[in-house]
C-alpha cells in the first residue's frame, strides 16, 4: 500500500509543517489510488469522497496555492484547478460590490 493523501500533503511542498485540516481528510480513510487516476480513468469516486469531506475548502485552497500538479484535491481535477487559478488571476484583486478594487491600508 502506498502513502496516504495526508502523507502526500505533508511531503508535497517545501514546508513540512503539518496542517490541522489534514487530520480530518476523508481521503485518508479510502483507497488513495482513487485520487490519482491514470490518464483517461474516471475520477468520479474521488470527487464523491471530496463531496463528503469536512475540509474540502481548506484542501482546495491548499491545492490552488501550491498549484498541485497531480490528483483530485478539494473535489477538483488538475484541469479544473488550473482553470480556477486562471479565473482567480484574471479577476485580480478582490472587488467591492460596485466593482471598485478593495484597497488595503498602505497601498495607493
Ligand atoms: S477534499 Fe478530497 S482530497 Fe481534500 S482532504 Fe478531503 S477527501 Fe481528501
Amino acid at each position: 500500500m502506498g502513502s496516504s493523501m495526508s502523507d502526500h500533503i505533508f511531503t508535497s511542498t517545501e514546508t513540512v509543517t503539518p496542517m490541522a485540516w489534514a487530520d480530518q481528510a476523508l481521503c485518508a480513510q479510502v483507497d488513495q489510488d482513487l485520487f490519482f487516476p491514470e490518464q483517461g480513468e474516471p475520477n468520479t469516486a474521488a470527487k464523491r469522497v471530496c463531496g463528503l469531506c469536512p475540509v474540502t475548502t481548506e484542501c482546495l485552497a491548499y491545492a490552488l496555492a501550491h498549484r498541485e500538479p497531480h490528483g483530485v484535491w478539494g473535489g477538483l481535477s488538475v484541469k479544473q484547478r488550473e482553470a480556477l487559478n486562471r479565473e482567480i488571476a484574471r479577476q485580480g484583486a478582490p472587488r467591492r460590490g460596485d466593482g471598485s478594487p478593495v484597497r488595503r491600508r498602505g497601498t495607493a
